[in-house]
């Protein structure tokens, strides 16, 4: 599971500016989509080859009693209690103020790792300024400058440290080995999760039951149907009741991210009755943003008349446009109707994550979207396709080799996995397209 590291501090110390530059390196599929609502709070970042969630507590509404607990939003508490680590931020040009004594109090007796990050050190690594917060009783300062990418990696690598470095444990479909497709249900309460699942189970022979006893009550459950093995993920807003699930209320960002962190392939479940939340639009973002594979399915069909049907298919149109690629379904989890084309479509996004293509097969498809359109010229620079090859999967990524690369457009980008999506009948999986200039 990657670590949550959440970050923590007063108002304007720089804890927004710390969480943009931790989570801008991670590797958007496509910029901008209408329609995707990011949500700022969250968000996905790497070191390395480490990955971690951060949260940033910035954002959220203080509460105006008085009394630091209460001061800090319920959110932050919250934050505090989903992270693996708190990265307490400070400002080391207001030195040490009450404030930061009454966060650090909080923080002290909440039994998480907490690193001190003392920000607006800008070529500052060795002040003595620096030695006033001890008396927060933190431990060491980390002196960082957010704004200009100092200290960052040392703080980041102390807090990551105490985590071990994932193995690749992807089960990838080669050899012999029978793929296992690692599935994530998400969705706000209320969609019909848990009656999902228990349909499911009580209808499938249970291979078998597993409960790691972690902290976090992860649940996991393989499960096999059709010969096709499935290991459901730990699902957010349910717990494991014997043999049944049920529902809970309390609905958690940090563990949907993670099990959605998790999975090859995202079920995302929609209301019926509901139509397309914000909180739906967040979590198709945070699945848009993990490279995943997804299958959306609208859940409560049998609810809603032909009108409110025609009318919900538009707006998730609109909507949920940023996750054209996944294929949308229709059921009835209570009625049990709809789930057999369910199976396929999450085995049909699972096969296309893992997609096997070939260097020879994309450098013809790269040569023969050329010869149908070539690229713009942009000024003096002709854009150079000259050959192809896969870069990784879940999501598939293809690496094209040129020259001039950077001046393709976003459209001819767009056009080319367009031809290649067709080409492999790649359904429910993001296709990443990369350029790689060699001049
Ligand atoms: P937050 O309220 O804790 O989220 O703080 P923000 O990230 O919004 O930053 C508050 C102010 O501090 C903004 O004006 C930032 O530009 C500034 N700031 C953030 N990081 C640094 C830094 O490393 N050096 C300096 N000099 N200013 C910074
Ligand atoms: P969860 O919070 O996502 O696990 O949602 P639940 O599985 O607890 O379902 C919430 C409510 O929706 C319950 O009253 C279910 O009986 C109802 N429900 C679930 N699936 C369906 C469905 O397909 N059709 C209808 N009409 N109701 C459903």
């Amino acid at each position: 599971m990657k670590p949550v590291i959440a970050l923590v501090g007063r108002p304007n110390v720089g804890k927004s500016t710390l969480f943009n530059r931790l989570t801008k390196s991670r590797d958007a599929i496509v910029a901008d989509f209408a329609g995707l609502t990011r949500d700022r709070h969250y968000g996905d970042g790497r070191m390395g080859q480490r990955e971690y969630i951060a949260i940033d507590t910035g954002g959220f509404e203080p509460d105006c009693s008085s009394g630091i607990v209460q001061e800090m939003a319920k959110q932050t508490q919250q934050a505090v209690a989903e992270a693996d680590a708190v990265v307490f931020v400070v400002d080391v040009r207001t030195g040490v103020s009450g404030q930061d004594h009454d966060i650090a109090r909080y923080l002290r007796q909440c039994n998480k790792r907490v690193f001190l990050a003392v920000n607006k050190a800008e070529g500052m690594s060795d002040s003595p300024l620096l030695a006033e917060f001890y008396e927060l009783g933190i431990g060491d300062p980390h002196p960082i400058s957010a704004a200009h990418g100092q200290g960052i990696r040392s703080l980041i690598e102390a807090v990551l440290a105490d985590f071990e470095t994932p193995e690749d444990e992807e089960a990838l479909p080669d050899g012999d080995e029978e793929p296992v497709i690692r599935l994530a249900v998400a969705g706000r309460p209320n969609v019909g999760k848990s009656t999902l699942i228990n349909t499911w189970l009580g209808e499938e022979r249970l291979v078998a039951f597993d409960m790691p006893g972690t902290t976090r009550d992860a649940i996991s459950v393989d499960f096999e149907r059709q010969g096709q093995r499935f290991k459901l993920i730990d699902t957010a807003g349910l717990r494991k009741k014997g043999k049944v699930f049920e529902a809970i209320e309390k609905f958690s960002v940090v563990k949907t991210l993670q099990a959605i962190a998790d999975a090859n392939v995202v079920l995302l479940l929609i209301d019926a009755t509901q139509g397309v939340s914000d909180q739906d639009a967040h979590i198709a973002g945070y699945i848009l943003d993990s490279g995943r594979a997804v299958v959306v399915a609208i859940n409560k069909w049998d609810a809603i008349d032909s009108y409110q049907r025609e009318v919900l298919e538009r707006s998730i149109q609109t909507r949920l446009a940023f996750l054209r690629f996944a294929p949308v379904l229709h059921i009835s989890a209570l009625k049990r109707q709809g789930l057999g084309p369910l199976w396929k479509a999450l085995a049909d996004a699972y096969a296309s994550a893992y997609r096997k293509m070939t260097t020879p097969v994309l450098t013809r498809l790269i040569h023969e979207a050329v010869q149908h359109q070539t690229p713009k010229r942009a000024g003096t620079f002709r854009p150079k396709l000259r050959y192809a090859h896969q870069g990784g999967m879940n999501p598939p990524i293809v690496v094209i080799h040129g020259n001039s690369l950077d001046h393709v457009s976003d459209s001819y980008k767009r056009y080319i996995e367009g031809r290649i999506r067709d080409h492999y009948k790649l359904v429910g999986t993001p296709l990443k397209i990369e350029m790689r200039s060699s001049k």
